[in-house]
């Protein structure tokens, strides 16, 4: 057989805001397409219209393009296979769905809800398949003559597969090898509705990955069992020659005990499950979202990447280029992955740091403006330089630097009581005295000053050194002192030393 171009797509349903789980798809995906020189299509199953949230579109769209997993055809993106979305593709689907009928792969059912009901209550474990189905109300018992008076009066009826018992179905997985079962656990799903006039999500996708001409379907654990109905269908068409290779991807797990990650687990850990934020358009409920929270998109991306898969080495810092090199999908995980969200921190913590201070301080400004801070009056880059290797996100510097803006308010008692001790008030007055005296407040003629001052009274170089930072910092943190006392100057260190000498009282 001719090797054909890899095409893969990404097919999600617009039921709700994407979840981490599906994002970690559609990478994979990506990764594989652009590996294999290959195309990724976003496709839009949106043919159950109970379920359709208006607003998930846009939302998947905006948040792959955010961490940069790009589509080249689909919805939005155009291409040559479409339409992309499902809900368009009506007359497609009916030409098919006939294509079955006519070859007697499908049938006709008539079969109500309530009859369906009634078979369950009667028989334990039914199924409508070889063995029931002669005793139902479909194509198969019934004559011709009467299936189209039924149909001429508009009774409603669904298409059902017609599965043939006791075959060995075998799902060829580059993950999980060959997974053979018996079509007799099969039921007879059904393909298409006349209510709605749409096919089920089976026939629909089935349908679409073939005229798409996709060449591997790469999507999560919990489509696995519908596997063996897809391969039926592909033989039912007979589209054998062309049918895609399949790849179930691991789960994503809980943080700690067993089960599926969900939005609960999120909720309950202070974590995200989704890549932004979202708004429940009828509940108004907010859901938080990795780029709200601060993450930076190469950090997500990293983080996913590794939840199913890994390099084979040690190497975890994985730019988008390097991932694309590297992954296997045929190395991925069968077991799920546990998700570790402190592990998604510290991906951030290192792609922070991989920023110049520049950019850093282009993300803090605007929380220092939502903080009142006249940001033209300082050097934000120096500020941050001094302090970015604290921080996990942007948002953290605000807590690492708030002293570089505003005097303390308050002391921490417990430094107080340490380095407050009797005598310090007489010795920080002496240090006022000295700095006023001092021109020069670059960090290290300061720090010069100060120390052979220190030395040379023999004073106790810790609990001064800390009497001056509690005094200037309101507490005994932060990073280098002279390097705070260089950037608010000689004037706020000054007034900053002489309120202290003013509020702090010794406490016993
Ligand atoms: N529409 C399905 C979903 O929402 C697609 C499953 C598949 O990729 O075949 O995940």
């Amino acid at each position: 057989m001719e090797q054909r171009k890899v095409r893969v797509r990404f097919a999600p349903s617009p039921t709700g805001p994407l979840h981490i789980g599906g994002v970690r798809t559609a990478l994979y995906n990506y990764l594989f397409a652009k590996q294999n020189g290959g195309d990724m299509i976003l496709r839009i199953e949106d043919t159950d219209s109970q379920r359709f949230v208006p607003g998930a579109e846009d939302y998947i769209i905006t948040a792959l393009e955010w961490l940069g997993v790009k589509f080249d055809e689909g919805v939005n993106y155009g291409g040559e296979y479409g339409p992309y979305r499902q809900s368009e593709r009506r007359d497609i689907y009916r030409k098919y769905v006939n294509q079955l009928l006519e070859a007697g792969k499908a049938y006709i059912a008539f079969d109500t809800p309530q009859e369906l009901e009634a078979k369950r209550n009667e028989i334990a474990n039914f199924q409508y398949d070889a063995k029931t189905r002669g005793a139902m109300r479909n194509s198969l018992v019934m004559d011709k003559a009467e299936v189209d008076k039924l149909i001429a009066e508009g009774e409603k009826y669904v298409v059902r597969i017609k599965i043939e018992p006791d075959e060995d179905v075998v799902v060829d997985d580059m993950i999980r090898g060959k997974v053979t079962i018996n079509s007799s656990v099969l039921d007879d799903k059904v393909l298409y509705k006349s209510a709605d006039d749409l096919p089920t999500y089976h026939l629909a996708n089935i349908v679409d990955d073939h005229l798409m001409e996709v060449t591997h379907v790469i999507r999560g654990e919990e489509w696995l069992p519908s596997a063996p109905l897809h391969v039926l269908l592909y033989r039912a068409f007979g589209w054998e020659e062309t049918m895609p290779r399949f790849a179930h991807l691991p789960l994503l797990l809980k943080p700690e005990g067993n089960g599926k990650l969900s939005k609960r687990d999120g909720d309950r850990l202070g974590f995200p499950v989704f890549p932004l934020e979202w708004k429940d358009p009828k509940s108004g409920e907010i859901s938080s979202g990795y780029r709200e929270s601060g993450y930076l998109p190469e950090a997500v991306v990293n983080f996913l990447a590794l939840l199913g898969w890994n390099p084979g080495t040690e190497q975890e810092l994985l730019s988008m280029e390097e991932l694309i090199k590297l992954f296997n999908i045929e190395k991925c995980s069968k077991a799920g992955a546990k998700f570790d969200y402190e592990k998604g921190k510290w991906f951030n913590h290192k792609y922070i740091q991989e920023k110049s201070d520049a950019e850093i301080a282009e993300m803090f400004i605007p929380i220092l403006k939502e903080k009142g801070v006249d940001v033209e009056a300082y050097n934000v880059e120096k500020i941050v330089s001094l302090v970015k290797s604290r921080i996990n996100f942007a948002k953290d510097l605000w807590a690492q630097t708030s002293f570089f803006f505003e005097a303390p308010q308050t002391y921490a008692e417990k430094d107080i009581r340490k380095r407050w001790k009797e005598g310090m008030p007489q010795i920080i007055t002496e240090l006022v005295a000295l700095l006023e005296k001092e021109e020069n407040f670059a960090s290290a003629a300061l720090e010069e000053v100060v120390l052979s001052w220190i030395a040379k009274n023999e004073y106790h170089l810790g609990n001064t050194m800390n009497a001056f930072r509690l005094a200037v910092v309101g507490e005994c943190r932060g990073p280098h002192m002279f390097d705070i006392t260089e950037v608010i100057g000689k004037e706020e260190t000054i007034a900053r030393l002489k309120t202290g000498l003013d509020k702090i009282k010794p406490v016993e």
